[in-house]
């Protein structure tokens, strides 16, 4: 699985399981800001049937490019400043800051201000009432008088009232507005907060941020919860600014491009999982089907052939065997899309194709599908150790030992049946060990402090090892019952038999793979050799039209 890898990067995008950098290091970069241009234009994005409020005195930008050049991109908006210890990022500190609102945000982004070295200015509507909740360092004023002293302005209030702030108008004139606002819906307006800020107040420039931090994260300063502030503007200068004020609050600032990502920004925080809505509804389906069939096979089965009562198995007895079927299952699901790529480069002779989409998108989610199968079988051994609690399992011991007090039987001891359960515990504790390590190494913090081969090796050897022994305990727990007719319930055979299909295809490729002269291919392959490296060109008739004819090379 390591070593499986796509024509520009590894094999799947996001870290997981099996795959080495999260997702989101590909999409963005910290804040990779070119340096102010001259001439630049301040203003918001102009937009036409709102009434732009005060004296339009600058022209207004058009709406940018969706992102930043590559070759903008690629300059760091900080340069190589860091603020730890480094006295080039101290100017920053100091200057006044002004925060228009009283709430919750502006409160809190008032003490990290304050703790960041910042003067602050609060302007409300009701300065008198709110002063006694901010820090002392803090000065609470009336917005005009506020919004005057700084020429940095956090707008911490919602778009609703964005019009109220037009009496502003005249004092905000080229002053920086930053957007902190958030909605209640996905794409809930036609243009972005910031976009409607910038149109209201087009002699400022606005720059979107600091939406996907909490009031809570502020308040801890960064220490619990996301660290990221996501930025965008079409202002470059007023971009990095507002990046050094978040860099010494202790932020890691993300360039986001220009103004037109706002609306991206302000989804985000509403997007519930993104990366996990594939796996949860793909571990939901299979605890369905498994459920179904468990529930036909221990509950429907004895009542329709025996009229037997099963029904109390289902809580316990049926979730029990379902969630190492779906735990099982989806540990080979992560394994089995790197056996695909590994297959799909076999054929085609070469690394520099393309996967189809659906195996993309599969290779991306193997850390959620990892995570969730050690979920299940955590769930399983947590519900396989309170098995003997029950009372069913009570009665049932004490109606075997009757039985047997009644036919006298002494010697139940079966030498083959104890040797079967030792060792299917034995391997089940293992394989949830290995598990455990495999979804604590795909933990952010853990996995940054391993290199790339400790990575590798734990996610891919030990992971497949872990399927491995997962199969081994998935054997003995079913042992001979696979040959057993009685087992066969309305002819559906044991659960255990059908779960066994994906993982031991992939163990199968897996050996297939690490047969030399197919290894010795991939590995070349994966090296950037190529099956055929044809190019075809069309050469030009003496008419000096292209003739109709192809001519392949070889290069
Ligand atoms: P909040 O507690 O309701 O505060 C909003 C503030 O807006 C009020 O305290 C009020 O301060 C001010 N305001 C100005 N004009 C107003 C008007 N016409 N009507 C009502 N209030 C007016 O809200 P919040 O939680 O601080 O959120 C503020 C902004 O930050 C929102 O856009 C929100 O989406 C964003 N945000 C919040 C969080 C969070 O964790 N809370 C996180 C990210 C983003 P005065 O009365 O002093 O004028």
């Amino acid at each position: 699985m390591s070593g499986v890898r796509r024509a520009h990067g590894r094999e799947g995008g996001a870290r997981s399981l099996t795959s080495p950098v999260p997702a989101h290091r590909y999409r963005t970069a910290p804040l990779p800001l070119p340096p102010p241009r001259r001439g630049e234009h301040r203003g918001g994005t102009g937009k036409a049937g709102i009434r732009p409020c005060g004296d339009v005195r600058r022209g207004c930008p058009t709406r940018g490019a969706r992102r930043m050049s590559g070759g903008d991109m690629a300059k760091p908006l900080l340069g190589h400043r860091s603020t730890d210890g480094d006295a080039s990022v101290t100017p920053a500190t100091g200057r006044a800051i002004g925060v228009l609102g009283s709430g919750d945000f502006a409160r809190s982004l008032a003490i990290r201000l304050v703790c960041s070295g910042f003067k602050v200015v609060v302007g409300s509507r009701n300065p008198k009432r709110k002063a006694s909740l901010f820090p002392s360092a803090a000065e609470v004023s009336f917005q005009a008088e506020a919004v005057k002293k700084a020429d940095v302005i956090f707008v911490a209030v919602f778009r609703e009232h964005y019009s109220t702030l037009c009496d502003l108008a005249d004092v905000l004139v080229g002053k920086i507005l930053v957007d902190v606002s958030n909605n209640t819906e996905i794409n809930q307006s036609k243009e972005s907060n910031a976009e409607y800020l910038a149109s209201l107040f087009p002699a400022c420039t606005v720059v979107k941020g600091f939406n996907v931090v909490s009031a809570w994260t502020l308040q801890s300063g960064a220490r619990d919860g996301n660290k990221q502030v996501l930025i965008c503007s079409n202002n470059q200068e007023a971009k990095r600014t507002v990046a050094e004020i978040a860099q010494v609050m202790g932020f890691t600032p993300v360039d986001m491009g220009c103004m037109s990502s706002a609306c991206e920004i302000e989804n985000m925080p509403l997007r519930l999982l993104p990366a996990w809505k594939i796996p949860i509804f793909l571990s939901l389906g299979l605890f369905l089907c498994f459920f179904t069939y468990n529930l036909i096979r221990q509950v429907i089965h004895p009542y329709i052939r025996e009229q037997k009562n099963k029904l109390y198995k289902i809580p316990i007895e049926v979730v029990n065997t379902t969630l190492p079927c779906v735990a099982y299952v989806m540990l080979s699901l992560v394994y089995l899309p790197g056996v695909l790529a590994a297959c799909s480069q076999l054929y085609y002779g070469t690394k520099y194709r393309r996967f189809p989409d659906w195996l993309d998108q599969w290779l991306q989610h193997r850390k959620q599908i990892g995570l969730l199968s050690f979920f299940c079988a955590a769930l399983h051994a947590g519900y396989s150790f309170c098995l003997p609690l029950r009372r069913s399992h009570r009665y049932q011991l004490i109606e075997t030992a009757v039985k047997q007090a009644v036919e006298k039987k002494m010697n139940i001891w079966v030498e083959e049946e104890v040797w079967r359960m030792e060792i299917y515990i034995s391997v089940g504790i293992i394989a949830l060990g290995l598990l455990s390590l495999l979804a604590i190494t795909s933990l952010p913090s853990i996995a940054n402090s391993l290199n790339w081969r400790e990575f590798s090796f734990i996610q891919s050897t030990v992971g497949f090892i872990a399927l491995v022994i997962s199969t081994l305990h998935t054997l003995t727990y079913g042992w001979s019952r696979a040959f057993d007719e009685n087992q066969y319930k309305f002819y559906l055979p044991p659960t255990y038999t059908l779960t066994l299909l994906v993982p031991c295809t992939v163990i199968l490729a897996k050996v297939i793979f690490s047969l030399p002269c197919i290894q010795h291919r991939l590995l070349r392959i994966r090296r950037g050799w190529e099956k055929g490296r044809y190019v075809k060109f069309v050469l030009p008739s003496t008419t000096g039209e292209y003739s109709s004819g192809e001519t392949s090379s070889n290069v």
